[in-house]
């Protein structure tokens, strides 16, 4: 069942909506950036500690460029003292685009009438997935409408479907989520088809903003958008990501509003959300929405650079809203994963469902980096990062491993980056063409010699071997 006021009133009763506007508003207000205040806050987060709504605040309301370049300066330095290299790579899937909403900006929305309705059948998911796995993908994340047919069941059904699908060596390893809102029950249910992380964007924490964007349909509920995630804690999916809108209501508000529940959660549920996304506005068909919060480049990045600092241990995902421009100036803030090879028409990924052509009206919005994912981890290996598809942590039960690398020393020297190689290593051997296939070949030979002899290097040249040799999904 996707909605049920009777359940919001039974069940959820403890789980109180946790944003005061008012609150928030003060504390932005209250805030002065003095230089030495705000050096003093960077280097609070520099040596590991998450910072306070106030803090925010004090970061957000430091519009001087000389600190505003030091606050980008210290995400840079955050990400270079704890984060390394990796960058994991992943692709969304969009199952289908009924829906009965009526949100503003996208192009899903019920009053939409120019948009091809579509639901992937069992089929077309198939096809879509083997495409995917074909270009080297270890991990989705599955899209949908918010409609009746793509209830809890259905969600599991298909996540059970993309696992199924193997091709070559192709396969996939985690199967993450963006999907409405759902109760306990169903919470259970896609949680007993082992999904990774439960995404939900929050769009807006403004709850007039919001009820202004989302008139009609479920989602015009604020207090069940709200609380939704504290539903899936309950139902023991404990890997949850937030996010919002940028471009619905002043970013200054929301950037707090996402501190906010990311404190709201370490509060009740001894554990912060998996993930922050911070989408930002693109075209869509029929879109209706006011401008007036239009987020330039300038405050975008700004404002990545202030959620890297004030929520040092989590992951921050970056997706193909946004241009490689953007991307490449953002992943700098140590953000932890990227789509590649993004295709959001449906049916995209292996071409043209009923001969349909890629155009907006048959997207819920328009892309702005559409390089394929060899083009992406060609880039990425030619600056130096690592790209890895690693899913070890999750398929090994060791759950928050975004905290575990930020605060358990060396977890990401024993870890993540053996496990990031390895993963590449992969990729390498199945799907580059020759000449990524060397650059990449060479990235691994310098990242070896990087590391100091012992056991933990000659396991990894070991298990390297062994790909080349043919064996497959190989981790710490
Ligand atoms: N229907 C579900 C929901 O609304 O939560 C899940 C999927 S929705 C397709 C995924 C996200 O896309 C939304 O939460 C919203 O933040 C984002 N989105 C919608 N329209 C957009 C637009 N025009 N530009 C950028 N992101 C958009
Ligand atoms: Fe539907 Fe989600 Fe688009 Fe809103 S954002 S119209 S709920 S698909």
């Amino acid at each position: 069942m996707l909605f049920s006021p009777e359940i919001l009133k039974i069940r959820d009763e403890r789980m109180k909506p946790f944003i005061d506007v008012d609150e928030i508003w003060e504390i932005i207000h209250s805030a002065i950036p003095t230089k030495e205040r705000v050096r003093e806050i960077i280097a609070k987060s520099l040596d590991k500690n998450r910072l306070t709504l106030e803090e925010t605040a004090i970061l957000i309301n430091a519009g001087d460029p000389e600190l505003v370049e030091e606050i980008k300066e210290g995400a840079k330095t955050l990400k270079q003292k704890v984060y390394g290299e990796r960058i994991v790579l992943f692709a969304p899937l969009y199952i289908g685009n009924y829906c009965i909403n009526n949100c503003e900006y996208c192009g899903f929305k019920t009053s939409n009438k120019i948009i091809k309705r579509i639901t992937l059948s069992r089929e077309e998911l198939i096809e879509q997935v083997k495409a995917l796995e074909d270009s080297g993908h270890k991990r989705l994340i599955l899209v949908y409408g918010e409609h009746p047919r793509y209830n809890a069941e259905f969600i599991a059904e298909t996540v059970g479907i993309v696992y199924g699908v193997k091709s070559g060596h192709g396969e996939i390893r985690r199967v993450n989520i963006n999907a409405a809102p759902l109760d306990i029950d169903g919470f259970r249910i896609v949680k007993n088809a082992k999904i990774g992380t439960y995404q939900i964007f929050q769009e807006t924490y403004h709850q007039e903003i919001y009820s202004k964007v989302h008139q009609g349909g479920i989602k015009h509920n604020y207090e069940w958008r709200v609380t939704s995630l504290d539903r899936a804690q309950e139902a023991g999916i404990d890997d949850v990501g937030i996010g919002t809108l940028f471009g619905l209501y002043d970013w200054r508000f929301d950037v707090m509003g996402l501190v906010r529940h990311t404190n709201h959660f370490e509060a009740v549920y001894n554990v912060g959300p998996h993930t922050i996304s911070f989408p930002r506005l693109q075209n869509a068909s029929q879109l209706t929405i006011d401008q007036g919060y239009i987020v330039s480049d300038y405050d975008f990045t700004r404002l990545v650079a202030i959620l890297r600092l004030s929520v040092p241990y989590t992951g921050l995902i970056l997706t193909a809203r946004e241009s490689s421009a953007i991307r490449d100036e953002i992943l700098q803030f140590g953000v932890s994963q990227i789509d590649g090879g993004t295709n959001i028409e449906m049916g995209g990924y292996s071409k043209h469902i009923d001969g349909e052509r890629q155009d907006i009206d048959f997207e819920q919005f328009q892309i702005n980096d559409n390089r394929s994912l060899n083009e992406i981890m060609e880039e990425l290996i030619d600056h130096k990062y690592i790209p890895s598809f690693c899913t070890a942590c999750y398929r090994l039960g060791r759950t928050g491993e975004h905290f575990m690398e930020f605060s358990v020393p060396g977890f990401i020297k024993r870890y993540c980056q053996p496990n990031a190689l390895l993963t590449m290593a992969e990729y390498l051997e199945d799907y580059a063409p020759p000449e990524t296939k060397i650059k990449g070949n060479q990235l691994l030979e310098e990242k070896l010699a990087e590391m100091g002899p012992g056991a933990l290097k000659n396991k990894l040249i070991q298990k390297i071997q062994l790909i080349k040799e043919g064996k497959r999904d190989l981790y710490f």
